[in-house]
């Protein structure tokens, strides 16, 4: 077996440093099974000295200029796209993104989010006037001040920059708790604000896992601010935890997209629908996992995304190409196996895929690409977050009832509809219960914010709302409008 990376140490106060007590965890490799490299879990000695070394960077870096700040981030954009290769290996190996996936995907998604986020800063006033009917009464958007960051290991770079990157924009100073699971990308990025030269303290990094860092992170009276990225339990556990010390809480949680197939839609529509599902082996939040398709135009989509389910390729993330990956862990291969049973004890119609793992596959958590028929939306495949390749289609007679059966859900993060009819599009639209719709296989814009309603979470990320996250609103009279620059 290969030498394990020795990843123990966190990054606190603009160093590198041994936990406070020896607490090992090993981080395997979904392709393989295999254990790559070694973290500690950190506790709550470990918690208090970042948190120590934030509180003591903030009043520092909370006064710094926006252009100041601004040319850290520019610098860590150079150095992020510069390391693009090394990032992308890392996240394979963690979480099982195939490696040209990875590169395209999973790195790229950070560089954007930079992107977007310089942009937005560049035009963002601090300072602005509440309106003409007060002329002399201000509001400032002011940093919160210490935030604890929580991310998953799905999207680990998505993730990360949605938070860390507007934290260090607007004056934050922070601390970040990676997934246990996934951690190597986020170490990874640590480096890269070092090599930035973001002063001491102002980013810190302690790995550790929920119920630790986590829950530390959580209750601590020194941090003001948790963003969270998960699922809808731990966030539910987080805003529980965070009560006592009256944070602000913001949580991007889990999701049941459905996408709404109506029979003009183009001829596209079942097929991006299917790769959208399986895309990252089905671990998005915002994956299109319920398809919901108008009755004339049903047979012929489960025939296409059964088709399309056989034909997907399943192999190592090592491996180039456009195949699936593993999923991350084996908790989450035997959670879907589970979902997979029940899909069929329920009594859903098994078109493609299945349980156990594909064909000629003996190692590594491989799930065969799923499509399920003729779903009831009561079943449990159609409400439970699966994390996996796996689809349900479900038949509906008219646009009322699709949109019965969309919003027929706890969750209200991304939702899909397709539809030549641009009248329809724009009335179901609106209808629709979630903080997200992508309509006709078009992206929202570049800047839009990232977010749900109901179990899925109310944060909005990215772009200008992502900013506003990150600061207080304060509003101020008599503000000498003579005096100050309105823009700074
Ligand atoms: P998870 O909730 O188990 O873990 C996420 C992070 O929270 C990890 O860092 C974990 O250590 C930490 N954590 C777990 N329990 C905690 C607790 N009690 N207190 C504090 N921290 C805790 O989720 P996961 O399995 O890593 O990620 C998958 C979930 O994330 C899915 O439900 C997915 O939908 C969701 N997700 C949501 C979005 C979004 O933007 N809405 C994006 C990606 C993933």
């Amino acid at each position: 077996m290969a030498q394990l990376l020795d990843k123990r140490k966190f990054y606190i106060n603009g160093e590198w440093i041994a936990p406070s007590r020896p607490n090992d965890f090993e981080v395997i490799d979904p392709s393989t099974e295999e254990a790559i490299a070694v973290i500690s879990l950190g506790n709550q000695a470990d918690t208090d000295r970042a948190v120590a070394a934030a509180i003591g960077a903030f009043p520092t870096w909370s006064q710094t200029s926006p252009a100041e700040r601004l040319a850290y981030v520019e610098k860590i954009l150079e150095i992020y796209n510069a390391r693009a290769t090394e990032m992308a290996a890392a996240i394979t190996s963690e979480m099982g993104a195939p490696r040209d996936m990875s590169l395209a995907y999973q790195v790229e998604a950070g560089t954007h989010h930079i992107e977007n986020f310089i942009t937005a800063f560049k035009n963002f006033e601090f300072v602005r006037p509440l309106g003409d009917h007060a002329p002399s009464t201000m509001v400032a958007w002011e940093p919160v001040g210490v935030v604890g960051l929580i991310t998953p290991w799905n999207w680990p770079m998505n993730q990360l920059t949605l938070k860390v990157i507007p934290s260090l924009l607007v004056g934050n100073t922070a601390v970040l708790k990676p997934s246990e699971i996934a951690p190597l990308s986020s170490l990874l990025f640590a480096e890269i604000v070092h090599e930035a030269g973001v002063p001491k303290g102002v980013f810190n990094l302690v790995n550790g896992d929920g119920a630790g860092v986590g829950t530390q992170l959580s209750t601590h009276p020194g941090v003001d601010m948790v963003s969270f990225t998960g699922s809808t339990r731990a966030g539910i556990a987080i805003t529980k935890a965070a009560a006592d010390t009256l944070k602000k809480v913001t949580l991007e949680l889990g999701g049941k997209g459905a996408n709404l197939i109506f029979a003009d839609a183009d001829q596209k529509a079942v097929e991006w629908g299917v790769w959208r599902c399986f895309f990252n082996s089905g671990q998005s939040c915002n994956a299109p996992t319920r398809m919901l398709v108008e009755r004339s135009a049903y047979d012929l989509a489960v025939e296409t995304a059964a088709r399309l389910a056989r034909e997907t390729v399943v192999a190592s993330a090592h491996q180039s190409g456009d195949h699936l990956g593993p999923v991350v862990s084996k908790l989450q291969w035997d959670k879907i196996q589970d979902l997979i049973q029940l899909g069929i004890s329920e009594g859903a119609r098994l078109v493609a895929g299945g349980p156990g793992l594909p064909e000629g596959v003996n190692q590594g958590y491989f799930v065969r690409p799923t499509v399920f028929a003729d779903v009831n939306n009561r079943m449990t495949i159609a409400r439970q977050e699966i994390f996996g390749p796996v689809l349900s289609i479900i038949p509906f007679d008219s646009e009322e009832e699709a949109i019965e059966i969309a919003n027929d859900t706890i969750y209200g993060l991304t939702n899909f509809v397709q539809s030549q009819d641009g009248a329809r599009r724009n009335r179901v639209a609106r209808r629709l219960r979630a903080g997200m719709i992508e309509m006709n296989r078009e992206s929202r814009g570049a800047g839009s914010a990232f977010g749900g309603i109901k179990a899925s979470g109310r944060a909005r990320e990215g772009g200008i709302m992502g900013l506003e996250e990150f600061m207080d609103a304060k509003h101020i009279s008599a503000w000498d409008t003579g005096v100050s620059p309105l823009k700074q």
